[in-house]
């Protein structure tokens, strides 16, 4: 079984958040990508947290020419040409975005060819992962946080992730001094802990946007708050600074949403930098690289879990593999995907029940798709 066609559609798709009770729209950047093999099977693959139309640009133009005819189930074989045609200087960017998006599409066409759901084929360690939601948005004041915060929880989550060191080294746009930043947090953190109450568990994500004082001020300001992690505190994930933080907090820290190449999970496993691995599947390379990453982490003894969105994709690792935990309900990514996707899997009770259907499991909604299209 051949790959006969490679096509990868950049989309912008209008997020709003009515669902969450606030008035809110933005545009979401995902670029889809449908693999097609000469027995007429069709996988598709997604990614996203990138500008959409470049990552198109290096499926169609890079990585398609590179990959038609190779054996659509030889996973390993297609993924290291793909690395070796798009990455052959260790560089990582926007090819590891074009990369997962492919792979994924490719696990897809094995799920179906298999019979089997991916989560399984990959080693079916459970049949539902705990689901956490990520809701509070920098873009939310005080209140609208501590209301949304409430709402959520009231959904059944167990568990809530805010966004917090924005704009912070993000220079681009100007932002107010750190130290500004990180007693806006501590105000914003201590209102969600009020409104959700002490039973729900509150993690912090700063997307790589501190330095080391202002992240280490920050854990010791909301320290008493029993945060459950601080998600990529740390400018570029810089392992050396990761590893210094984590000697400073009891706050459990977490890394590797955006990272493109596997070394850099060994390093901070080596380093001891985070307690808790996160490779995602729709940016990390795909399923075959975060297994490798999965697999690296558990001779560590260290879980893996899920930042960066995209649950209807990173629940079949988190469920795959023995090592694997939460699944991240991102409301604009759950938003943007439910518009391209017909029913997909929902949320009960905190949890995320995994389903049977051969592949992902998603049913594409093509006319959707072709309306999305980023024509700018
Ligand atoms: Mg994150």
């Amino acid at each position: 079984m051949k790959i006969a066609r490679v096509e990868a559609v950049p989309l912008r798709i209008p997020v709003n958040f009515s669902s969450i009770g606030i008035d809110h729209d933005e545009f979401a950047s995902f670029t889809y990508v449908e693999v097609e093999t000469d027995t007429g099977l069709i996988g598709h693959g997604l990614t996203s947290i990138t500008q959409a139309r470049p990552v198109a640009e290096a499926v169609n133009s890079v990585l398609a020419p590179a990959i038609i005819g190779l054996d659509a189930l030889a996973h390993e074989r297609v993924w290291h040409v793909m690395a070796w045609t798009a990455t052959p200087w260790a560089q990582s960017g926007y090819a590891s975005h074009a990369i997962s998006a492919v792979d994924l599409a490719l696990w897809d066409i094995k799920g179906q060819a298999f019979s089997q759901p991916v989560w399984r084929l990959i080693g079916g360690a459970r049949d539902k992962v705990p689901v956490y939601a990520t809701c509070g948005f920098s873009f939310l004041d005080d209140d609208q946080l501590a209301d949304v915060a409430a709402r959520v929880a009231g959904q059944g989550f167990k568990g809530l992730k805010m966004q917090v060191g924005r704009p912070g080294l993000d220079t681009r746009k100007n932002p107010p001094p750190l130290s500004e930043i990180i007693a806006s947090d501590t105000r914003r953190i201590r209102r969600v802990r009020e409104a959700v109450g002490p039973d729900v568990e509150i993690a912090i994500d700063s997307g790589c946007r501190l330095d080391l004082p202002s992240a280490a001020s920050l854990c010791r300001q909301v320290e008493d708050q029993n945060i459950a992690f601080f998600e990529e505190p740390i400018v570029q994930n810089d392992v050396r600074l990761l590893a210094e933080l984590r000697h400073k907090t009891p706050i459990p820290l977490t890394a590797g949403q955006n990272e493109g190449l596997a070394y850099r999970f060994r390093d901070m496993l080596l380093a001891g930098a985070v307690d808790v691995v996160q490779p995602n599947v729709i940016i990390t390379g795909g399923i075959t690289q975060c297994l490798r990453i999965a697999g690296m982490a558990a001779s560590f003894n260290v879980p893996i879990s899920n930042g960066g969105g995209a649950p209807f994709q990173n629940c079949h690792l988190q469920a795959g593999v023995q090592n694997g935990t939460a699944v991240e309900w991102q409301f604009n990514a759950v938003i943007a995907c439910s518009a391209i996707y017909k029913d997909p899997p929902g949320h009960k009770d905190g949890w995320m029940v995994m389903p049977e259907i051969p592949g992902l499991g998603l049913t594409v909604d093509r006319a959707a798709v072709d309306r999305l299209v980023d024509a700018r």
